[in-house]
Protein backbone atom coordinates (compact mmCIF):
# COMPACT_ATOMS: atom_id res chain seq x y z
CA UNK A 1 0.00 0.00 0.00
CA UNK A 2 0.99 3.55 -0.47
CA UNK A 3 1.08 6.27 1.96
CA UNK A 4 0.76 9.58 2.03
CA UNK A 5 1.17 11.97 5.13
CA UNK A 6 0.35 15.46 5.03
CA UNK A 7 2.49 17.97 7.36
CA UNK A 8 6.00 18.72 7.60
CA UNK A 9 7.24 18.52 11.27
CA UNK A 10 8.32 16.74 13.78
CA UNK A 11 5.25 15.48 14.57
CA UNK A 12 4.97 14.51 10.66
CA UNK A 13 8.51 13.04 10.31
CA UNK A 14 7.79 10.87 13.56
CA UNK A 15 4.46 9.32 12.01
CA UNK A 16 6.37 9.02 8.59
CA UNK A 17 9.40 7.21 10.25
CA UNK A 18 6.67 4.54 12.00
CA UNK A 19 4.52 4.42 8.89
CA UNK A 20 7.23 3.35 6.83
CA UNK A 21 8.26 0.25 9.25
CA UNK A 22 4.97 -1.71 8.28
CA UNK A 23 5.01 -4.66 6.22
CA UNK A 24 1.72 -3.44 4.79
CA UNK A 25 3.41 -0.23 3.57
CA UNK A 26 5.66 -0.19 -0.15
CA UNK A 27 6.03 3.44 -0.24
CA UNK A 28 5.32 6.47 1.64
CA UNK A 29 5.29 10.16 0.54
CA UNK A 30 4.49 13.30 2.94
CA UNK A 31 3.35 16.88 1.79
CA UNK A 32 5.30 19.04 2.07
CA UNK A 33 8.15 16.71 3.96
CA UNK A 34 11.10 18.28 5.31
CA UNK A 35 14.46 17.34 4.80
CA UNK A 36 14.70 14.53 7.69
CA UNK A 37 11.18 12.91 6.17
CA UNK A 38 13.03 12.87 2.86
CA UNK A 39 15.75 10.30 4.08
CA UNK A 40 12.93 7.96 4.70
CA UNK A 41 10.50 8.99 2.37
CA UNK A 42 9.26 10.93 -0.78
CA UNK A 43 8.70 14.17 -0.23
CA UNK A 44 5.72 16.48 -2.12
CA UNK A 45 5.69 20.02 -2.63
CA UNK A 46 1.92 20.62 -1.57
CA UNK A 47 0.76 22.58 1.31
CA UNK A 48 -0.53 21.07 4.08
CA UNK A 49 -3.91 23.54 2.84
CA UNK A 50 -3.64 23.05 -0.66
CA UNK A 51 -6.72 19.93 -0.51
CA UNK A 52 -7.42 20.28 -3.89
CA UNK A 53 -3.78 19.53 -4.91
CA UNK A 54 -3.54 16.88 -2.37
CA UNK A 55 -6.65 15.00 -3.44
CA UNK A 56 -5.58 15.04 -6.84
CA UNK A 57 -2.02 13.64 -6.02
CA UNK A 58 -3.58 10.68 -4.08
CA UNK A 59 -6.06 10.35 -7.18
CA UNK A 60 -3.62 9.72 -9.53
CA UNK A 61 -1.05 7.77 -6.65
CA UNK A 62 -3.73 5.28 -6.09
CA UNK A 63 -2.71 6.20 -2.09
CA UNK A 64 -4.54 3.80 0.16
CA UNK A 65 -4.38 5.76 3.18
CA UNK A 66 -3.64 9.43 3.95
CA UNK A 67 -2.72 10.44 7.22
CA UNK A 68 -3.15 14.09 8.28
CA UNK A 69 -0.88 16.02 11.14
CA UNK A 70 -1.80 18.98 11.67
CA UNK A 71 -5.20 20.49 12.31
CA UNK A 72 -5.63 23.49 9.97
CA UNK A 73 -6.22 20.80 7.08
CA UNK A 74 -9.06 18.87 9.47
CA UNK A 75 -10.71 22.23 10.39
CA UNK A 76 -10.69 23.26 6.35
CA UNK A 77 -12.44 19.45 5.89
CA UNK A 78 -10.05 17.32 4.20
CA UNK A 79 -10.95 14.11 5.80
CA UNK A 80 -14.27 15.26 4.21
CA UNK A 81 -13.49 15.94 0.46
CA UNK A 82 -11.13 12.32 0.10
CA UNK A 83 -14.06 10.37 1.65
CA UNK A 84 -16.43 11.84 -0.78
CA UNK A 85 -13.98 10.59 -3.76
CA UNK A 86 -13.78 7.39 -2.32
CA UNK A 87 -10.18 7.61 -0.57
CA UNK A 88 -9.58 6.32 3.50
CA UNK A 89 -8.36 8.70 4.98
CA UNK A 90 -7.42 9.21 9.05
CA UNK A 91 -8.46 11.80 10.87
CA UNK A 92 -11.61 13.81 12.08
CA UNK A 93 -14.03 14.95 9.73
CA UNK A 94 -14.75 18.81 10.00
CA UNK A 95 -17.44 18.94 12.01
CA UNK A 96 -15.60 17.00 14.56
CA UNK A 97 -12.28 18.80 14.27
CA UNK A 98 -14.20 21.54 15.71
CA UNK A 99 -13.96 20.02 19.09
CA UNK A 100 -10.25 21.86 18.71
CA UNK A 101 -11.23 24.67 16.31
CA UNK A 102 -13.63 26.42 18.95
CA UNK A 103 -12.96 26.77 22.06
CA UNK A 104 -16.71 27.78 23.09
CA UNK A 105 -17.88 24.72 21.75
CA UNK A 106 -15.70 22.11 23.36
CA UNK A 107 -15.99 23.98 26.62
CA UNK A 108 -20.54 23.51 26.25
CA UNK A 109 -19.72 19.96 24.83
CA UNK A 110 -18.08 18.59 28.03
CA UNK A 111 -20.75 20.85 30.24
CA UNK A 112 -23.57 19.12 28.03
CA UNK A 113 -22.15 15.94 29.05
CA UNK A 114 -20.42 15.52 32.41
CA UNK A 115 -16.65 16.19 31.27
CA UNK A 116 -14.33 17.40 34.27
CA UNK A 117 -13.52 21.03 32.86
CA UNK A 118 -12.76 24.18 34.60
CA UNK A 119 -15.60 26.05 35.48
CA UNK A 120 -16.36 28.95 32.45
CA UNK A 121 -18.62 31.53 30.09
CA UNK A 122 -18.43 32.43 26.57
CA UNK A 123 -18.47 36.09 25.85
CA UNK A 124 -18.83 38.59 22.66
CA UNK A 125 -19.66 41.64 24.35
CA UNK A 126 -16.85 43.37 27.04
CA UNK A 127 -19.64 44.28 29.60
CA UNK A 128 -20.60 41.33 31.04
CA UNK A 129 -17.20 39.88 30.62
CA UNK A 130 -15.95 42.15 33.07
CA UNK A 131 -18.79 41.28 35.43
CA UNK A 132 -17.87 37.63 35.05
CA UNK A 133 -14.10 38.81 35.67
CA UNK A 134 -15.20 40.43 38.94
CA UNK A 135 -17.18 37.73 40.04
CA UNK A 136 -14.31 35.19 39.97
CA UNK A 137 -11.14 36.83 40.63
CA UNK A 138 -7.95 36.70 39.88
CA UNK A 139 -5.80 34.89 38.63
CA UNK A 140 -8.19 33.75 35.61
CA UNK A 141 -7.63 32.79 32.48
CA UNK A 142 -8.76 34.27 29.30
CA UNK A 143 -9.11 32.24 25.75
CA UNK A 144 -9.29 33.07 22.00
CA UNK A 145 -12.17 30.91 20.72
CA UNK A 146 -10.54 30.11 17.43
CA UNK A 147 -7.44 28.66 16.31
CA UNK A 148 -4.75 30.87 17.28
CA UNK A 149 -1.14 28.71 17.23
CA UNK A 150 -0.98 28.02 20.92
CA UNK A 151 -0.75 31.93 21.69
CA UNK A 152 -4.30 32.64 21.99
CA UNK A 153 -4.62 31.75 25.79
CA UNK A 154 -3.91 34.86 28.60
CA UNK A 155 -3.73 33.84 32.04
CA UNK A 156 -4.25 37.23 33.73
CA UNK A 157 -3.00 37.80 36.87
CA UNK A 158 -4.62 41.66 38.00
CA UNK A 159 -8.00 43.00 36.76
CA UNK A 160 -6.75 45.76 34.95
CA UNK A 161 -4.61 42.68 32.51
CA UNK A 162 -8.05 40.54 32.58
CA UNK A 163 -9.96 43.52 31.18
CA UNK A 164 -7.37 44.62 28.85
CA UNK A 165 -6.96 41.37 27.43
CA UNK A 166 -10.81 40.55 26.81
CA UNK A 167 -11.34 44.52 25.02
CA UNK A 168 -8.57 44.01 23.15
CA UNK A 169 -9.03 40.02 21.92
CA UNK A 170 -13.44 41.48 21.26
CA UNK A 171 -12.20 44.40 19.67
CA UNK A 172 -10.43 41.63 17.02
CA UNK A 173 -7.24 43.74 17.35
CA UNK A 174 -5.17 40.46 18.54
CA UNK A 175 -6.64 37.50 17.33
CA UNK A 176 -9.17 39.04 13.96
CA UNK A 177 -12.50 36.69 14.01
CA UNK A 178 -10.77 33.67 16.22
CA UNK A 179 -11.11 36.12 19.34
CA UNK A 180 -14.20 37.61 18.49
CA UNK A 181 -15.77 35.64 21.21
CA UNK A 182 -13.58 34.44 24.10
CA UNK A 183 -13.97 31.57 27.00
CA UNK A 184 -13.15 32.97 30.60
CA UNK A 185 -12.50 30.19 32.57
CA UNK A 186 -11.44 29.28 36.22
CA UNK A 187 -7.62 29.29 36.80
CA UNK A 188 -6.65 25.80 37.54
CA UNK A 189 -3.70 24.29 39.22
CA UNK A 190 -1.93 21.54 39.07
CA UNK A 191 0.23 19.16 36.74
CA UNK A 192 -0.28 19.00 32.80
CA UNK A 193 -0.51 15.49 31.20
CA UNK A 194 -1.55 14.62 27.65
CA UNK A 195 -4.23 12.01 27.18
CA UNK A 196 -4.35 10.61 23.85
CA UNK A 197 -6.58 7.99 22.23
CA UNK A 198 -7.15 6.14 18.63
CA UNK A 199 -11.03 6.35 18.11
CA UNK A 200 -13.58 5.28 15.28
CA UNK A 201 -16.39 7.02 17.33
CA UNK A 202 -17.22 3.86 18.95
CA UNK A 203 -14.00 2.00 20.25
CA UNK A 204 -11.26 3.53 22.24
CA UNK A 205 -7.75 2.75 22.27
CA UNK A 206 -5.74 4.66 24.51
CA UNK A 207 -1.79 5.58 23.79
CA UNK A 208 0.53 5.33 26.66
CA UNK A 209 0.55 8.68 28.98
CA UNK A 210 2.79 11.86 27.63
CA UNK A 211 3.93 15.49 29.35
CA UNK A 212 4.48 18.19 27.15
CA UNK A 213 7.13 20.70 28.35
CA UNK A 214 5.26 23.96 26.85
CA UNK A 215 7.60 26.97 28.20
CA UNK A 216 10.41 28.00 27.17
CA UNK A 217 13.09 28.05 29.45
CA UNK A 218 14.09 25.64 32.05
CA UNK A 219 11.40 25.13 35.24
CA UNK A 220 8.68 26.04 32.86
CA UNK A 221 9.72 30.02 32.73
CA UNK A 222 9.00 32.29 30.05
CA UNK A 223 6.52 32.32 27.32
CA UNK A 224 4.72 29.13 26.01
CA UNK A 225 5.94 27.36 23.15
CA UNK A 226 4.62 24.77 20.58
CA UNK A 227 6.49 22.53 22.68
CA UNK A 228 9.90 22.36 24.52
CA UNK A 229 10.03 18.78 24.88
CA UNK A 230 8.14 15.47 25.93
CA UNK A 231 8.36 12.66 27.51
CA UNK A 232 6.42 9.07 27.92
CA UNK A 233 5.31 7.17 30.24
CA UNK A 234 4.42 10.00 32.23
CA UNK A 235 4.29 9.13 36.09
CA UNK A 236 1.53 11.66 36.29
CA UNK A 237 -0.93 9.52 34.88
CA UNK A 238 -1.56 6.60 37.49
CA UNK A 239 -3.42 3.85 36.36
CA UNK A 240 -6.54 5.62 38.86
CA UNK A 241 -5.96 8.56 36.86
CA UNK A 242 -5.57 6.58 33.63
CA UNK A 243 -9.17 4.79 34.08
CA UNK A 244 -10.87 8.11 35.45
CA UNK A 245 -9.80 9.96 32.51
CA UNK A 246 -10.68 6.89 29.75
CA UNK A 247 -14.32 6.66 31.52
CA UNK A 248 -14.88 10.15 32.56
CA UNK A 249 -13.18 12.23 29.66
CA UNK A 250 -12.41 9.66 26.52
CA UNK A 251 -15.65 7.81 26.51
CA UNK A 252 -18.00 10.69 27.30
CA UNK A 253 -16.96 12.84 24.85
CA UNK A 254 -16.40 10.29 22.17
CA UNK A 255 -20.05 9.58 22.65
CA UNK A 256 -21.24 13.03 23.34
CA UNK A 257 -19.79 13.93 19.60
CA UNK A 258 -21.86 10.54 18.69
CA UNK A 259 -24.83 12.26 19.66
CA UNK A 260 -24.27 15.42 18.43
CA UNK A 261 -24.25 14.04 15.39
CA UNK A 262 -20.29 14.75 14.92
CA UNK A 263 -18.89 11.01 15.47
CA UNK A 264 -15.61 11.16 16.05
CA UNK A 265 -12.88 9.73 14.42
CA UNK A 266 -8.69 9.78 14.49
CA UNK A 267 -7.00 10.57 17.45
CA UNK A 268 -8.67 12.66 20.17
CA UNK A 269 -6.06 14.14 22.08
CA UNK A 270 -7.29 15.57 25.78
CA UNK A 271 -4.53 18.61 27.66
CA UNK A 272 -5.42 17.54 31.09
CA UNK A 273 -4.72 19.52 34.58
CA UNK A 274 -4.14 16.59 37.30
CA UNK A 275 -4.09 18.17 41.04
CA UNK A 276 -3.83 14.93 43.39
CA UNK A 277 -7.33 12.62 42.23
CA UNK A 278 -8.93 15.86 40.89
CA UNK A 279 -8.61 15.55 36.76
CA UNK A 280 -10.28 18.39 34.94
CA UNK A 281 -9.69 19.01 30.88
CA UNK A 282 -7.99 21.78 29.81
CA UNK A 283 -8.35 21.55 25.53
CA UNK A 284 -9.08 18.98 23.28
CA UNK A 285 -7.30 18.62 20.06
CA UNK A 286 -8.33 16.83 17.12
CA UNK A 287 -4.77 15.56 16.26
CA UNK A 288 -1.53 13.67 17.55
CA UNK A 289 0.54 16.38 19.57
CA UNK A 290 3.98 17.96 18.54
CA UNK A 291 6.14 16.82 20.29
CA UNK A 292 4.42 14.03 22.58
CA UNK A 293 4.22 12.11 19.23
CA UNK A 294 7.79 11.68 18.84
CA UNK A 295 8.30 9.54 21.89
CA UNK A 296 4.86 7.91 22.00
CA UNK A 297 5.81 6.53 18.31
CA UNK A 298 9.15 5.51 19.36
CA UNK A 299 7.56 3.37 22.49
CA UNK A 300 4.88 2.01 19.91
CA UNK A 301 5.69 -1.72 19.72
CA UNK A 302 2.61 -2.77 17.81
CA UNK A 303 2.40 -2.02 13.71
CA UNK A 304 0.71 1.62 13.47
CA UNK A 305 -0.55 0.83 10.26
CA UNK A 306 -4.05 -1.46 11.28
CA UNK A 307 -4.35 0.82 13.49
CA UNK A 308 -4.84 3.76 11.36
CA UNK A 309 -6.78 1.55 8.95
CA UNK A 310 -9.34 0.96 11.61
CA UNK A 311 -9.66 4.43 12.23
CA UNK A 312 -10.39 5.42 8.76
CA UNK A 313 -12.35 2.51 7.55
CA UNK A 314 -14.63 2.78 11.26
CA UNK A 315 -13.86 -0.32 12.59
CA UNK A 316 -11.27 -0.35 15.49
CA UNK A 317 -13.19 -3.73 16.84
CA UNK A 318 -10.12 -6.42 17.14
CA UNK A 319 -7.39 -4.12 16.98
CA UNK A 320 -4.58 -4.08 19.91
CA UNK A 321 -1.92 -1.61 20.38
CA UNK A 322 1.24 -2.31 22.48
CA UNK A 323 3.64 -0.39 24.08
CA UNK A 324 7.71 -1.07 24.66
CA UNK A 325 8.12 -1.29 28.19
CA UNK A 326 10.79 1.83 27.95
CA UNK A 327 10.79 5.49 28.28
CA UNK A 328 11.28 8.14 25.40
CA UNK A 329 11.99 11.56 25.89
CA UNK A 330 12.22 14.23 22.72
CA UNK A 331 14.27 16.80 23.58
CA UNK A 332 12.89 19.74 21.00
CA UNK A 333 16.51 22.03 20.19
CA UNK A 334 14.49 25.57 18.82
CA UNK A 335 16.16 28.78 16.64
CA UNK A 336 17.61 31.23 18.65
CA UNK A 337 14.39 33.93 19.18
CA UNK A 338 11.75 31.67 19.41
CA UNK A 339 8.99 31.81 20.57
CA UNK A 340 9.42 35.37 19.40
CA UNK A 341 11.25 36.56 16.11
CA UNK A 342 13.90 33.93 15.64
CA UNK A 343 16.85 33.30 12.90
CA UNK A 344 15.81 31.38 10.13
CA UNK A 345 19.17 29.66 7.60
CA UNK A 346 21.32 28.78 10.11
CA UNK A 347 23.82 25.72 8.94
CA UNK A 348 23.08 22.73 11.29
CA UNK A 349 26.46 20.97 12.09
CA UNK A 350 26.88 17.76 14.00
CA UNK A 351 23.81 15.90 12.61
CA UNK A 352 25.44 12.71 11.10
CA UNK A 353 27.16 12.16 14.57
CA UNK A 354 23.85 12.21 16.24
CA UNK A 355 22.34 9.44 13.69
CA UNK A 356 25.20 7.28 14.93
CA UNK A 357 23.85 6.94 18.61
CA UNK A 358 21.64 3.67 19.30
CA UNK A 359 18.14 4.11 20.34
CA UNK A 360 18.65 7.88 19.37
CA UNK A 361 16.34 9.25 16.49
CA UNK A 362 16.66 12.64 15.38
CA UNK A 363 13.00 14.09 13.88
CA UNK A 364 13.18 17.10 11.90
CA UNK A 365 10.98 20.33 12.47
CA UNK A 366 11.88 23.48 11.15
CA UNK A 367 14.28 22.41 9.05
CA UNK A 368 15.32 22.91 4.87
CA UNK A 369 18.14 22.34 2.52
CA UNK A 370 20.25 25.03 0.93
CA UNK A 371 23.43 24.46 -1.17
CA UNK A 372 23.77 21.05 0.10
CA UNK A 373 23.63 21.89 3.90
CA UNK A 374 21.04 21.50 6.24
CA UNK A 375 19.52 24.57 7.69
CA UNK A 376 17.26 26.16 10.34
CA UNK A 377 14.23 27.00 8.91
CA UNK A 378 11.57 27.20 11.57
CA UNK A 379 11.47 27.57 15.35
CA UNK A 380 11.00 24.54 16.14
CA UNK A 381 14.16 22.67 14.24
CA UNK A 382 14.62 19.64 15.39
CA UNK A 383 13.04 16.98 18.26
CA UNK A 384 16.02 14.67 19.53
CA UNK A 385 14.43 11.47 20.75
CA UNK A 386 15.94 8.38 23.23
CA UNK A 387 14.79 5.81 24.10
CA UNK A 388 15.60 3.94 27.28
CA UNK A 389 14.83 1.48 30.04
CA UNK A 390 14.10 3.78 32.66
CA UNK A 391 13.36 7.50 32.17
CA UNK A 392 16.95 8.88 33.37
CA UNK A 393 18.44 6.51 30.83
CA UNK A 394 16.31 7.71 28.18
CA UNK A 395 17.16 11.17 29.40
CA UNK A 396 20.37 10.51 28.96
CA UNK A 397 20.50 9.28 25.62
CA UNK A 398 18.68 12.30 24.29
CA UNK A 399 21.08 14.66 25.47
CA UNK A 400 24.36 12.55 24.10
CA UNK A 401 22.57 13.14 21.09
CA UNK A 402 21.51 17.14 21.79
CA UNK A 403 25.40 17.43 22.50
CA UNK A 404 26.57 16.39 18.58
CA UNK A 405 24.04 18.72 17.30
CA UNK A 406 25.00 22.41 17.24
CA UNK A 407 23.90 25.74 15.11
CA UNK A 408 24.49 29.37 16.26
CA UNK A 409 21.84 30.67 18.03
CA UNK A 410 20.57 27.24 19.11
CA UNK A 411 18.63 26.82 22.34
CA UNK A 412 16.78 23.55 24.22
CA UNK A 413 15.60 23.35 27.95
CA UNK A 414 18.01 21.17 29.89
CA UNK A 415 15.52 19.56 32.19
CA UNK A 416 13.11 17.77 29.99
CA UNK A 417 12.20 14.42 31.53
CA UNK A 418 12.87 16.15 35.13
CA UNK A 419 9.87 16.07 36.67
CA UNK A 420 8.96 12.76 36.00
CA UNK A 421 12.34 11.49 37.81
CA UNK A 422 11.13 13.80 40.71
CA UNK A 423 8.59 11.83 41.39
P1 LIG B 1 -2.04 24.48 22.45
O1 LIG B 1 -0.75 25.17 22.23
O2 LIG B 1 -1.88 23.20 23.25
O3 LIG B 1 -2.87 24.30 21.23
P2 LIG B 1 -4.17 26.19 23.21
O4 LIG B 1 -3.92 27.50 22.62
O5 LIG B 1 -5.13 25.32 22.54
O6 LIG B 1 -2.82 25.45 23.43
P3 LIG B 1 -4.89 25.62 25.99
O7 LIG B 1 -4.26 24.29 25.94
O8 LIG B 1 -6.32 25.72 26.31
O9 LIG B 1 -4.63 26.49 24.70
O10 LIG B 1 -4.05 26.45 27.04
C1 LIG B 1 -2.65 26.61 26.88
C2 LIG B 1 -1.97 26.47 28.21
O11 LIG B 1 -2.48 27.47 29.12
C3 LIG B 1 -2.27 25.14 28.91
O12 LIG B 1 -1.39 24.15 28.48
C4 LIG B 1 -2.06 25.52 30.36
O13 LIG B 1 -0.67 25.55 30.67
C5 LIG B 1 -2.59 26.92 30.42
N1 LIG B 1 -4.00 26.92 30.83
C6 LIG B 1 -5.08 26.83 30.02
N2 LIG B 1 -6.23 26.83 30.72
C7 LIG B 1 -5.87 26.93 32.02
C8 LIG B 1 -6.61 26.98 33.26
N3 LIG B 1 -7.93 26.98 33.28
N4 LIG B 1 -5.90 27.09 34.40
C9 LIG B 1 -4.55 27.12 34.38
N5 LIG B 1 -3.81 27.08 33.27
C10 LIG B 1 -4.45 26.98 32.10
Amino acid sequence: MKVLVVGGGGREHALVWKIAQSPLVEKVYCAPGNPGIGTIAENVPLAVDDLPGLLAFAMEREIGLTVVGPELPLSLGIVDLFEEHGLLIFGARRNAAIIEASKAFSKDLMKKYGVPTAAYDVFTEVEPAVAFIDKVGVPIVIKADGLAAGKGVIIAQSRDEAVATVTDMLSGNSFGSAGSRVVIEEFLVGEEASFLAFTDGKTIIPLASAQDHKAVFDGDKGPNTGGMGAYSPAPVVTPEIHDFAMAEVMKRTVDGMAAEGRPYRGVLYAGLMINGNDVKVLEFNARFGDPECQPLLMRMKSDIVPVLLGVARGDLSGVAVQWQDKAAVCVVMAAGGYPGDYRKGDVIRGLSEAAAIDDLYVFHAGTAEKNGAVVTSGGRVLGVTGLGATVKEAIDRAYEGVGKISWDGVQFRNDIGAKALRR
